[in-house]
């Protein structure tokens, strides 16, 4: 408190600056001393205090014995290449890998995670990184399917529905990379406005799912694949908390003038031909998505369908 009130002094006055310098270097300099010394003190004192390098090692030495010594045919395999049927989007949450829940094995998933398992649209400088992850799935590993998969308990969703979008901001990125799936928050609040905050979140975390689906549609070359039936689009949500997992598909079935009209004028609009699909009824977010991210003189002055079959299971 002393310290600090004298710095603000100096600093004010312009003068001091030097020893204020030697000073903080010395203080700093103890302090990593004294962390240092805490933490030998603690690993020699507890065997079994956590070790991070210790804890890679041996993780490691375990898969290399129990899974790879273990699959030299699969190895050998993959060291000539891969060709995975699925791209996944997973949240980066610690707790909902996709290779563990669905048990793909090596070779099986390119798989993005970030905050919230999102999609951004199409953005060539914004999004480039998520841009050239679906671009080399579909164009050159030749993925089948994308899924998206959402995840209850979601710490990025639940900023999208709390963080208050009034022009001030509280985070550096988060805050803006979540506003990616707004149309989801939207769309909820308005739906079940009087929900409890918790059920909002849950909601948004599914609707979320859909607006990426959504974005993956504004991707020329998934417009490509859905319409020569080599890609297919799925949402996910596992729930970790009930351990169930629940799946739904979006397929798209494309007259010859709208396959077209998706590639020449990227303007479409999606009806709601889905059937019963408990709470997804939310094929609308990703119409309303797509009509907000289509600049409007883009847009056909009337609105062709696109038939959806949707498809639904619960996993449990
Ligand atoms: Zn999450």
């Amino acid at each position: 408190m002393k310290r600090s009130r004298k710095r603000k002094h100096e600093l004010i006055n312009g003068s001091g600056k030097k020893n204020e310098k030697e000073e903080l270097k010395t203080t700093a300099a103890a302090k990593v001393e004294q962390i240092t010394a805490e933490l030998q003190t603690a690993s020699s004192a507890d065997p079994k205090a956590f070790d991070p390098v210790e804890k890679i090692k041996t993780g490691f030495i375990h898969f290399k014995k129990e899974k790879y010594d273990k699959n030299p045919a699969l190895y050998s395999e993959l060291s000539k290449g891969q060709s995975p049927k699925y791209m996944v989007f997973a949240c980066s949450d610690s707790r909902v890998c996709p290779s563990h829940v669905l048990d793909f094995q090596p070779g099986e998933a390119f798989v993005v995670r970030n905050v919230a398992n999102m999609v951004p649209p199409f953005d060539k400088t914004k999004y480039s990184g998520v841009g050239a992850a679906v671009e080399y799935a579909v164009l050159h590993l030749k993925v089948e399917y994308i899924v998206v998969i959402g995840h209850s308990a979601c710490g990025g969703i639940k900023g999208l529905m709390s963080f208050p979008y009034d022009g001030t901001t509280s985070t550096d990125f988060i805050e803006d990379w979540v506003k990616v799936c707004y149309p989801a928050r939207t769309k909820i609040l308005a739906a079940h406005a009087n929900s409890p905050f918790p059920d909002l979140c849950t909601e948004c975390e599914k609707e979320a799912v859909n607006v990426s689906l959504g974005h993956l549609l504004t991707y020329p070359f998934v417009r490509d694949g859905l319409v020569n039936k080599t890609l297919g689009l799925k949402g996910g949500y596992y729930d970790f908390v009930k351990g169930s997992f629940e799946l739904w598909g979006l397929e798209y079935s494309l007259s010859p003038s709208l396959s077209a009209l998706f590639t020449a004028a990227f303007s479409f609009s999606l009806p709601l031909l889905g059937k019963g699909c408990g709470h997804h009824t939310s094929l609308e977010a990703i119409g309303t998505c797509l009509k907000v991210m289509i600049p409007a003189e883009m847009r056909p002055s009337s609105l062709d369908l696109l038939p959806v079959i949707m498809e639904f299971g619960l996993y449990v």
